[in-house]
């Protein structure tokens, strides 16, 4: 199957509370991915043995679980896993837009909760790389005036499941939360790919 990188570089910035958030996200997203009809093949990367991210995996599933999950889990990173040229990190500050879902890519999610301290995070780390960056399309087809754009990882998995499935945002994008926005604009079949706003809101 089509590998989805989880990149778990991030435990050393968080606190313990926040490991384990993001921690009960990551079994919800191993949930979603084992029950869908064609999952990704998940690779948590850099998920160092020590580490916070590890421990709490391992408390949380129980050892022999953990063991026989269908989970590559590797403290190599994405890049050294995977041809440069092939990934894509996701983050919601990327200058560009994820327009079409490409089955030949790796896509790559950064393992965390949103934090105001430390916006920006998961962008800094793909530049460091080098690496090409892409964030959803929420602005393009959601009325969404202001508010965070990052989602929770378990929001990501869904979207991504059925973006790979049916290759179509208005369905995927059913799994950002109705709270966060006030709806799809409407689209306008085949004309301006996807995104093309028929009519933009009034206010
Ligand atoms: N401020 C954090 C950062 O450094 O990006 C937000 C992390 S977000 C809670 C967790 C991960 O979900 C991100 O690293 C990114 O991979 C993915 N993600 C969340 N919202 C996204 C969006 N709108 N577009 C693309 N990726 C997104």
């Amino acid at each position: 199957g089509q590998p989805l990188v989880f990149d778990m570089s991030y435990d050393q910035h968080m606190a313990r509370r926040e490991v384990e958030n993001t921690v009960s996200q990551l079994l919800e997203v191993e949930g979603w991915n084992r029950r869908a009809p064609d999952p990704f093949h998940l690779h948590y990367c850099n998920l160092q043995p020590g580490g916070g991210y590890r421990r709490e995996l391992v408390k949380r599933y129980g050892a022999e679980t953990w063991e026989n999950l269908l989970v590559t889990c590797t403290e190599k990173q994405h890049v050294d896993l995977f041809p440069r040229e092939d990934l894509v990190y996701l983050t919601a500050d990327s200058r560009n837009i994820l327009r079409t879902f490409d089955h030949s890519k790796v896509y790559v999610v950064g393992s965390m909760v949103d934090r105001s301290i430390q916006p920006g995070l998961s962008l800094a780390n793909a530049k460091r790389l080098k690496l090409n960056t892409a964030r959803l399309p929420l602005d393009e087809f959601l009325q969404w005036d202001c508010g965070a754009k990052n989602l929770t990882l378990d929001q990501m998995i869904r979207i991504l499941l059925t973006l790979k499935e049916t290759g179509r945002w208005e369905e995927a994008l059913e799994h950002v939360p109705k709270r966060k926005h006030d709806g799809f604009y409407r689209q306008v079949p085949d004309r301006d790919g996807p995104g093309h706003r028929d009519s933009d809101r009034t206010r």
